[in-house]
């Protein structure tokens, strides 16, 4: 209910109130001054009658009496005049007229006990007022009753019942309560209607500010509330106004700076403060994301907390991350499996990176609005419903090192949709710092290599060498070491120069990395010397492999300026941790089978076996 409503009602109340009030008053009023005045004039009138019948007893006309009460009913208003005779006078003058025996049990009662009596009552439409007065013998007045009545003093002689019609007082009682009561209603709606005018603008104003903070509320703040008049409530809009108006401004410059960082423009029907709200938050959220990642060691744990992030702030579980080395895509990690096969694009697009547009134009790839914009999107590899996808390239140092791939079924695509600005905000805090990481991998990488042979060096192995036992101990699974050295290779540097030399010992290193599997390691360990890690190989696996080597340096053409080259190569054998405890112990004995095989003529693997140590470790 508004505030004039209530006002009207409140108002139509207090009216009510006091018409009801005045008319019980006034009809209360009007009919105890009715019976007052009534029984002034009834005792009046009897008085008179009683004056005249004294008067007819000692004139002696006390036979027309009747004739002087049919003359007293001409009075108006007056409908009974009625005398009656006390058993006493019947006693001393004989019985009188039949009509003056007491007619009801009124007119007997006041003959028996003295007292007036009255009544009103209604009777065929008209209002009566009914009078029977008594009259005593007393000696008081002149003449004296008690000279002609022979009773007591005192005693009851006769009464007389007169009625009178007041319908007419009533009337006019009614009538003047009546036009009391329109004075006051026309009064009263008189009073309601000012008072609505006066409290209108207070209404209205009341309800432009409700309007206005439901808006506001929206995240509407533009909103004006009119003035109305120019007293406290339209102090109250214009301070509304100018409060809105303050809002409005800063709403508008923190959404300004908002869409500029997240690129993110609130849709016209969206709560444009739960969004800005939202748009600070997924910042904020970024921001503290940064810093977090900055701490990360490697680039793993980085891509590791943005899946997180993807995971658990955004529910997305279908997502892929991509990097990109030299003109290849590698699968960081698959719908949340650590490289994992490549699931929703052709798996072309890992041997020729430029298959996937993101990497090729490095702009995002929006296939949720634009499905089939890339032609390597895959969207139902499984047979199951269609997909969408966003593929957003990560730029570092000028180009693309890293693409995400967010999957969504069709009909998340629109809230995907509307995710990823806040993705890209996480995107941008990100891509500075893999770069970072990128180039210090890149640094470190290349203090673990060798440049020449592109092999890993002897320091890699001492820091990775811990990784490596733990991993075979965990695993337990043995470790085969061969330390390879070429046979007179001196002679290679001595008679064709040592860019022959080197190129002798690239081919090799080739010939090696060949042989063994992608989680064996070559390591070139010393000038001409190198050192191969087999995972996983007993002493006949270990041997096959080394002996492969030999064989295949052995038939290895080398073409260098002006000649072909063929060399062999001798090899020791040793096993972790059959042959020693200890890693550097295994190295120190596939050395000595080394050196045996060189002393045994060299082209040859030799396993080491005890005996070896036992001669040579003192030399060592
Ligand atoms: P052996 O059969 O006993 O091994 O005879 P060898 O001539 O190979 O003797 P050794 O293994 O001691 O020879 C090491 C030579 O390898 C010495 C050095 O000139 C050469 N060398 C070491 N590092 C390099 C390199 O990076 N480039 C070239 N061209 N030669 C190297
Ligand atoms: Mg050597
Ligand atoms: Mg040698």
């Amino acid at each position: 209910m508004n505030l004039n409503s209530k006002v009207t009602l409140l108002f139509a109340a207090i009216a009510v109130g006091i018409l009801v009030m005045l008319v019980a008053i006034s009809l209360y009023a009007f009919r105890s001054y009715s019976i007052s005045s009534s029984t002034s004039h009834v005792r009046t009138a009897a008085e008179v009658v009683r004056v005249h019948l004294t008067e007819a007893m000692i004139q002696g006309t006390i036979e027309h009496r009747e004739q002087f009460l049919s003359r007293l009913m001409e009075v108006q208003g007056l409908t009974v005049a009625r005398v009656i005779r006390s058993p006493l006078v019947d006693q001393q003058y004989g019985a009188g007229l039949l009509r003056e025996m007491p007619a009801d049990e009124i007119e007997r009662a006041v003959l028996a006990d003295g007292k007036e009596r009255y009544e009103l009552r209604e009777a065929n439409g008209d209002t009566l007022f009914r009078g029977t007065i008594p009259f005593a013998a007393t000696t008081a007045g002149t003449p004296n009753c008690l000279q002609c009545h022979t009773v007591p003093e005192g005693a009851v002689l006769g009464a007389v019942t007169l009625e009178l019609s007041i319908a007419d007082l009533k009337r006019r009682a009614l009538l003047t309560v009546f036009i009391l009561q329109a004075v006051v209603a026309v009064f009263a709606l008189l009073a309601i209607a000012l008072v609505r005018r006066a409290i209108r603008p207070v209404g209205e104003a009341a309800r432009e500010v409700e309007v206005a903070v439901q808006r506001a509320l929206k995240g509407d703040f533009k909103t004006k509330v009119k003035q109305y008049s120019g007293d406290e409530i339209g102090q109250i809009a214009d301070d509304t106004n100018r409060l809105l108006s303050y809002l409005d401004d800063g709403l508008e410059r923190i959404s300004h700076r908002v869409v500029q960082l997240t690129g993110r423009q609130p849709r016209l029907d969206e709560n444009k403060l739960e969004a800005t709200i939202d748009m600070v938050n997924g910042l904020a959220d970024a921001s503290a994301f940064k810093q977090a990642i900055e701490e990360d060691e490697t680039k793993v744990e980085i891509y590791d907390r943005f899946a997180q992030i993807l995971t658990e702030r955004f529910g997305i579980d279908t997502f892929s991350i991509y990097e990109t080395v030299g003109k290849q895509l590698t699968p960081i990690t698959v719908d949340g499996e650590p490289g994992a096969a490549c699931r929703w694009c052709d798996p072309q697009i890992l041997v020729r990176a430029d298959m996937c547009r993101a990497k090729r134009s490095g702009h995002p790839v929006d296939g949720l609005v634009q499905p089939g914009i890339c032609y390597a999107f895959q969207p139902s590899p499984d047979g199951g419903a269609a997909r969408r996808h966003y593929c957003v390239p990560i730029i570092q140092s000028g180009s693309v090192g890293s693409v995400i791939q967010l999957v969504a079924p069709a009909e998340k695509a629109a809230e995907l949709e509307a995710q990823a600005p806040f993705i890209h905000v996480y995107v941008r805090e990100m891509a500075p710092v893999l770069e970072a990481k990128r180039l210090t991998e890149t640094l470190r990488d290349s203090s673990l290599r060798d440049a020449m042979t592109g092999l890993h060096n002897r320091r890699f192995l001492e820091e990775y060498v811990d990784t490596l036992i733990a991993s075979a101990r965990r695993r337990n699974v043995p470790l085969a070491i061969l330390l390879l050295d070429l046979d007179y290779f001196k002679v290679v540097n001595d008679t064709y120069g040592h860019d022959a030399g080197d190129t002798v010992l690239k081919a090799l290193s080739g010939v090696m990395k060949q042989a063994v599997r992608a989680s064996d390691l070559v390591i070139r360990f010393g000038g001409e010397e190198f050192l191969i890690v087999l995972q996983d190989a007993n002493a006949e696996a270990a041997l096959k492999v080394a002996e492969n080597i030999r064989a295949a340096v052995a038939q290895l053409k080398i073409q260098i300026a002006g000649a072909v080259l063929q060399k062999t190569i001798s090899i020791g054998l040793a096993l972790f941790p059959e042959d020693s405890e200890t890693f550097w112990q295994t190295v120190k004995f596939a050395d000595v089978a080394l050196y045996r095989a060189k002393d045994e003529g060299r082209n040859r693997v030799v396993r080491f076996t005890p005996q070896m140590w036992e001669g040579n470790a003192e030399s060592y």
